[in-house]
């Protein structure tokens, strides 16, 4: 797509005189220390929220709709694999690499043939010792093997080629001081403490915060306020409190006492017998309020862009929305009460907004937050029962005769929608011109009785789009490939669909193919 073009480190010609007719490659994309901290700085600067590791920024960043998006963020990419390039073969896999960089593509400087068990060791151990020096971060090692017809000889399992193994470096550990220790509550109402320390530099980020879960692991780790305490972080995940150091206690610390109250909105905070979490249960807490309507807009969900965190505060503090339904009464003039929303964002935002309405349903349902529903029961509702209204009528008993729904999931679903809260919401959702029901797939389209799978990147339109395509026409869209299978469409990046295809001898579309039989000039 265009937004590779923006990767900083890809070159738009390559080199040599001998520019081979196709090449395919693998590689990763990354984001280099230094241009992390400028995206971070300029969110920072417009009071926007700050990335927490380079991981989180560069995910998703390819995949912004809109290329100006993507360039804001300087992505850059390492290649580590050739899938195929016509006219040439390899013995080895370090040949391959020098060929791909005497092309002028980007190549990780730090890889190097090990021809022995003990050079291998040398290399991980090297590399580690190096890991804050380098200009982007790492979370391990790759070992391949050289010899590409040992490779094949290896094959793959479902899962991953048996002639590579990824090292991975231990998590990085540093101490500090845990100045306190404070409670957050989450959409659901979930309080959940966390440690307030002296700012740190672990595992190549500096950490002020770091999540201790709930209460009793509070108790368990034994971690007194105004310990010195061990803090860990591997990888992209959030920092955790390992323990505390005992001996450097002074006999001023003090044991944490969870409040009984929400530090938001005061309410009590319940613990429920069997859960170890407390929860705030004023379901019109404004810590609560917030996480939902970010939990709604967020991709997964409704995917509103232009309505983020700081936009969704915003609204709540100025009173302008209490719940997601809300969001569909806004127009300029109250969007325009917001800090820094002028023609043109006020227009972003409604535009946004508007065209959520006509999500799918199972969006819809996941955006709704119910409890224990996520993508998979929400896809089954939608398509069980084909509308909000008949989904709110179901019995327990009812909902249990789904597909895949337990009885946990139908009680959560039932509960849900017998709050007043629901019934209101719903309304303003109705009102607001938001689509509750399944639109019926027309049964006469040409691809009536026909089942595709979708494996890879298309370039044309999102997977999303395709899959809607394929059902307006009458068609299924299945995640596994079976002999039943009619098509298996075939993108950038195919997994292992695409073998198991082959392997059944199931038809296989390249993305041009696809498109001219959804426009039924082939079948
Ligand atoms: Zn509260």
């Amino acid at each position: 797509t265009q937004n590779v073009a923006t990767l900083k480190t890809l070159p738009h010609r390559l080199k040599d005189d001998a520019i081979p007719s196709w090449l395919e490659v693998r590689g990763e994309v990354f984001l280099f220390k230094k241009d992390f901290a400028d995206i971070n700085q300029r969110l920072d600067e417009a009071g926007k929220p700050t990335f927490s590791n380079p991981r989180n920024a560069a995910a998703g960043a390819l995949r912004q709709k809109d290329v100006e998006t993507t360039r804001e963020r300087p992505l850059s990419i390492y290649l580590h694999g050739l899938v195929r390039v016509d006219g040439r073969t390899f013995k080895r896999y370090s040949e391959a690499l020098q060929y791909l960089a005497g092309l002028g593509l980007p190549v990780h400087p730090l890889s190097s043939p090990c021809p022995t068990l003990d050079d291998v060791k040398a290399f991980v151990r090297d590399i580690r010792d190096k890991r804050h020096g380098l200009d982007h971060e790492i979370d391990g090692v790759v070992v391949k093997v050289d010899d590409i017809g040992a490779q094949e000889e290896l094959g793959a399992t479902a899962k991953a080629p048996r002639w590579a193994v990824a090292f991975k470096l231990p998590p990085e550990q540093a101490t500090t001081k845990l100045k306190d220790i404070m409670v957050s509550i989450g959409r659901s109402g979930v309080a959940t403490p966390f440690a307030m320390l002296e700012p740190v530099f672990v595992g190549g980020v500096t950490i002020q915060t770091a999540t201790l879960h709930n209460e009793d692991e509070v108790a368990r780790k034994g971690v007194l306020i105004g310990d010195t305490v061990i803090i860990q972080r591997a990888g992209d995940v959030i920092p955790e409190v390992v323990g505390p150091v005992i001996e450097k206690r002074t006999g001023e610390e003090r044991p944490f006492v969870m409040p009984a109250a929400c530090p938001v909105c005061a309410s009590p905070l319940v613990r429920r017998e069997g859960e170890s979490a407390r929860r705030c249960e004023n379901l019109e807490c404004p810590a609560q309020t917030w996480g939902r309507i970010v939990h709604f807009a967020s991709r997964g969900a409704m995917d509103i862009e232009h309505l983020g965190e700081v936009t969704s505060r915003d609204l709540i503090d100025r009173g302008l929305i209490k719940d997601a339904g809300d969001i569909f009464h806004l127009d300029a003039e109250a969007v325009g009460k917001l800090p820094n929303f002028k023609a043109k964002s006020i227009q972003n935002l409604l535009g946004a907004i508007d065209g959520a309405r006509s999500r799918p349903l199972d969006k819809l349902l996941v955006g709704l937050g119910i409890r224990h529903v996520g993508g998979t029961a929400a896809q089954t509702l939608s398509s069980h029962f084909g509308s909000m209204e008949a989904i709110r009528a179901a019995s327990v008993e009812e909902l249990t005769l789904a597909e895949g729904l337990g009885e946990t999931i139908a009680k959560s679903v039932f509960d849900y929608f017998r709050r007043p809260a629901t019934i209101a919401l719903l309304d303003k959702l109705r009102s607001g011109g938001v689509k509750l029901d399944v639109v019926k797939a027309k049964r006469d389209g040409h691809l009536s009785g026909m089942t595709f799978v979708i494996t890879g990147t298309l370039g044309a339109m999102s997977r999303e789009k395709a899959e809607a395509a394929i059902a307006d026409l009458g068609g299924k869209v299945t995640s596994s490939v079976s002999k039943k299978t009619s098509y298996v469409v075939v993108g950038a990046d195919p997994g292992s669909k695409y073998d198991k295809a082959q392997k059944l001898g199931v038809s296989i579309l390249d993305e041009p193919a696809f498109l001219k039989v959804l426009a039924g000039e082939a079948s």
